[in-house]
């Protein structure tokens, strides 16, 4: 096998993104306008050549920090002709009341996509972008951080390419991230306890304008409007292991078909080849990583679900991975040198990674689970301060979806509102829902 410390510097790679999923077609394309050329080797065949993505309907929200990537990119206005907007999230509860949470306050929308169809835009741009070289099955076996060089396979060949820099885009089974715990990193990785199924559907009295979800305990369904179609996009989730309902409590489609009827009685009536389709779509899990470091030297860098694998409720996963890019690429203009532009990024970059994690999962605990009296209290509190001082306090989601308040900084915040309620709670008890607003005043200006 060739050994890459053999390479004369000619032959020499510059810049290697690994990885052509969602945010690598993105780091190829604004890394080629300022470096020139940029090799992208992806694993799997690309897509835009295999039949309308193999059934999947998994759609993404596309929020601030997202278009404004898309944006810098020049892709904004075709990406936006795919997107559907959505004002608000529509809570479909047991006892067959609704409740809407509208996703700004000034009613500002989020945008949904096929992820498929974004996926393809986006490899097309970078196709077409001068500078960029993308590469289909070409699976990177390994890394060598420290020459730095990546170990590809072609075909049944395998061999040693050299580069200058890996942009590790790879995802949540990234090599590079795992070159990095080989040198000392250390990386928490798990699953999500729910897994899922895409399930296409109709539901015609739904309002298109609006993200449906159907929430269950143990169990729910989250439903986006398609783009190209009358039918919604669902997801069913379910606990993977554990007692009725659960992946694991039933066997077969028949008993799975049976299981989603006698959680979600209202949608199974509505979904006639309901059996079908739990047989045929594939049970996918939701992994969560994190990691403590994610740069080696100028050499290499993880970007995206390589480094923050989060919980996908919030919508944020693919909108914080363009970020990371742009931030990346920020550093990079402004030290004028990989290695200090790394040491940037990372150090701006990292707690902003973990606390959208954080909040990501709080928020898929929030979506699931029924109604509690408690938390519903809080909650209570905390909307009428956000409404009683909206200069002061922002909804949580508002800051992570349509603004560029550093992920951290939103945490942090939202963190302070809710002690605060808690506070104010323990102080007048039920009636804190109910203070008139000079009495709320006073207490925040006490606490
Ligand atoms: C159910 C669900 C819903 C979601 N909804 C949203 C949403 O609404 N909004 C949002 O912002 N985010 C959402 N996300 C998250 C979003 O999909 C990810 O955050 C995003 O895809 C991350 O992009 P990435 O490029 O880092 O990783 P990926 O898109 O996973 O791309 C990684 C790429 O690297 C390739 N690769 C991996 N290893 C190798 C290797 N060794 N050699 C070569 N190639 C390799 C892979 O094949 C893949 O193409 C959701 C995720 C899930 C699971």
């Amino acid at each position: 096998m060739h050994d890459p410390r053999t390479a004369a510097p000619q032959r020499r790679n510059g810049i290697v993104v690994l990885g052509a999923g969602l945010a690598g077609p993105v780091a190829a394309i604004y890394l080629a306008r300022r470096f020139g050329r940029v090799t992208v080797l992806e694993r799997h065949a690309d897509t835009r050549h295999t039949p309308a993505g193999q059934g999947r309907s998994l759609m993404v929200i596309l929020s601030h920090r997202g278009w404004r990537v898309l944006r810098e990119l020049g892709l904004e206005e075709a990406v936006r002709r795919i997107c559907v907007p959505l004002t608000a999230r529509c809570g479909h509860l047991p006892d067959g009341s609704t409740v809407v949470t509208p996703y700004s306050r000034d009613g500002a929308p989020i945008w949904a996509v096929e992820r498929n169809r974004l996926h393809r835009l986006l490899l097309d741009a970078a196709e077409a972008e001068p500078g960029v070289d993308l590469h289909f099955e070409r699976p990177v076996l390994a890394v060598d951080l420290d020459t730095p060089a990546l170990l590809v396979r072609a075909g049944t060949a395998e061999r040693w390419i050299p580069c200058g820099h890996v942009i590790g885009c790879d995802g949540v089974h990234s090599v590079v991230r795992a070159a990095l715990v080989e040198q000392g990193a250390h990386e928490q990785v798990s699953t999500l306890e729910l897994a899922y199924q895409e399930i296409v559907l109709d539901l015609p009295s739904c309002d298109r304008g609006l993200m449906h979800y159907w929430p269950a305990g143990d169990a729910l369904f989250g439903a986006f409007p398609l783009v190209s179609s009358p039918l919604f996009a669902g997801s069913v989730f379910f606990r993977k292991d554990g007692p009725w309902p659960s992946y694991a409590a039933v066997t077969g489609a028949r008993a799975l078909a049976r299981q989603f009827t006698d959680v979600f009685p209202a949608l199974a009536a509505g979904i006639p080849d309901l059996e079908q389709q739990l047989a045929t779509k594939p049970v996918s899990t939701v992994r969560l990583t994190r990691c403590d470091t994610w740069t080696s030297g100028g050499r290499a860098v993880l970007v995206g679900d390589s480094c923050h694998a989060m919980a996908p409720f919030m919508g944020q996963g693919m909108n914080c991975a363009f970020e990371d890019v742009r931030t990346l690429v920020r550093c990079l203009d402004r030290e004028g040198d990989w290695q200090r532009a790394l040491t940037a990024y990372e150090r701006s970059r990292k707690n902003d990674g973990d606390a959208i994690a954080d909040i990501s999962y709080q928020h898929y605990r929030t979506m699931s689970r029924l109604p509690d009296p408690r938390q519903e209290a809080e909650e209570a509190v905390a909307r009428r301060l956000v409404a009683l001082m909206p200069d002061r306090f922002v909804p949580l989601y508002e800051r992570c979806a349509f603004s560029e308040e550093s992920y951290s900084s939103a945490l942090a915040e939202e963190q302070q509102l809710r002690s605060l309620a808690r506070r104010i709670i323990s102080q007048y008890g039920s009636t804190a829902v109910d203070l008139p607003d000079p009495m709320l005043r006073a207490s925040v200006a006490a606490h």
